[in-house]
């Protein structure tokens, strides 16, 4: 594998950098305490590229790869997590079940307009009893002629209110039975389909996380993605993908909790002497840069694997898992080494420590990656 960072990828990330900084940073504690999702924000993104990252430019993409899919979430994540995540549900999970699994038809349809931002993506998988398990869902698609009924509610979608389309993965089996869920592009203004309560949420508050209610919500069947029975499949070969995302966004969530310690450690003062000079202070930094080191390694190792479209399940849980959990650790002790401060709405680790814990939840909590990660190096 190649460490260094190509021209491009460096190009790139001094573009959503400097987006970051010049249209982000200024209102992060604004959007944060509102919770407002701040849907001109991914308009603006849509003209850079970042919306459509991964997308060939035939359907009006970036074209880019995996490597500056990261290096995108990341940066957009040292300044806020809640608009890394947010921007990571739509390029990968949204837009690559798509752009994986759609038709040319519906990729021609979708794709231009997801990666421009024109729409607003969304990905319903969970349900209110079925998050782990999201196998067992309960929402259903029953096929009456050319068309689909849909009814059921999917919880915790980003983007559930404000999504403009949105992939469903519904039922359209006997329960518990192999092959019974199917995944349907739906787009929001379908008589039926409706966002739903808003989550009011420890972190990532600018990130909208919102049911989607279906009440015999009919679809044609050129909505339809793939096969009959091939959605849960579907989902779990996006997961993977996924996965990157949320290392990435963990891995900018720690290394800006990580930059802000550093920082601070070598201004602020006590006994006459920067608390960098203490050895209990600076022994955290050495942790929190070998940790980062490590999962940056685990990511690009999964990136690496992706874009070879060699088998990489085991490798982005084990990237997911280690980066979400690094994000966890290194934003708590930056906040440590920050003291009372830290704990305050006036700098930004307590941001960073509130945003962190998602990662070890959404797309697969830590426990599911162990699942994921132990199934695979148990199988002959
Ligand atoms: C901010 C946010 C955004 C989200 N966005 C989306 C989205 O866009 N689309 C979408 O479909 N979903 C989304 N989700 C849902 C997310 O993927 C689920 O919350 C997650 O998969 C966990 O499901 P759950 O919350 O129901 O927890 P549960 O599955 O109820 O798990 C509860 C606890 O039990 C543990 N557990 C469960 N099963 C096992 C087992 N077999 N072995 C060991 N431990 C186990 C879990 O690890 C966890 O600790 C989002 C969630 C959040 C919080």
């Amino acid at each position: 594998m190649d460490f260094s960072v190509s021209e491009i990828t460096q190009q790139v990330a001094q573009t959503a950098r400097d987006f970051a900084n010049q249209r982000i940073r200024p209102n992060v504690m604004l959007w944060d305490e509102s919770q407002v999702f701040p849907v001109e924000i991914f308009k603006e993104m849509g003209q850079l590229g970042l919306m459509g990252v991964l997308v060939p430019e035939e359907y009006g993409g970036a074209g880019l790869s995996y490597f500056e899919y990261k290096t995108v979430i990341e940066e957009i994540a040292k300044v806020c997590g809640s608009i890394g995540l947010s921007l990571a549900a739509h390029n990968s999970l949204c837009t690559g079940h798509i752009l994986s699994f759609a038709t040319e038809e519906q990729k021609q349809k979708y794709l231009p307009r997801l990666a421009s931002a024109e729409f607003i993506g969304a990905w319903g998988l969970t349900e209110a009893n079925t998050g782990s398990d999201a196998g067992n869902m309960k929402c259903t698609a029953v096929k009456k002629g050319d068309e689909w009924v849909i009814n059921g509610t999917k919880n915790w979608i980003t983007h559930g209110i404000s999504g403009d389309v949105a992939v469903v993965v519904c039922r359209t089996g006997e329960p518990r039975t192999k092959d019974n869920s199917t995944a349907f592009i739906v787009e929001r203004g379908t008589p039926g389909f409706s966002g739903g309560k808003k989550e009011n949420k420890l972190g990532m508050r600018a990130s909208e996380t919102a049911e989607m209610v279906f009440d015999n919500c009919i679809i044609p069947d050129s909505q339809r993605m793939g096969e009959v029975g091939d959605g849960f499949r579907q989902a779990m070969k996006v997961l993977d993908g996924g996965r990157i995302s949320i290392a990435s966004l963990s891995l900018g969530i720690a290394k800006g909790a990580y930059e802000a310690a550093l920082q601070y450690s070598q201004e602020r003062y006590q006994f006459d002497k920067p608390i960098s000079s203490f050895q209990g202070i600076s022994f955290k930094l050495a942790d929190m840069a070998t940790e980062i080191a490590a999962a940056d390694l685990l990511t690009m190792q999964a990136c690496d694997l992706k874009i070879r479209k060699q088998p990489m399940t085991r490798e982005a849980a084990m990237a997911k898992y280690y980066a979400s959990e690094v994000a966890v650790r290194v934003s708590t002790e930056a906040v440590q080494v920050f003291g009372g401060y830290g704990y305050t709405k006036d700098f930004p680790v307590e941001k960073f420590y509130r945003d962190s814990k998602l990662c070890t939840i959404g797309e697969g909590t830590s426990e599911i990656q162990k699942i994921v990660i132990s199934r695979e190096i148990l199988r002959k």
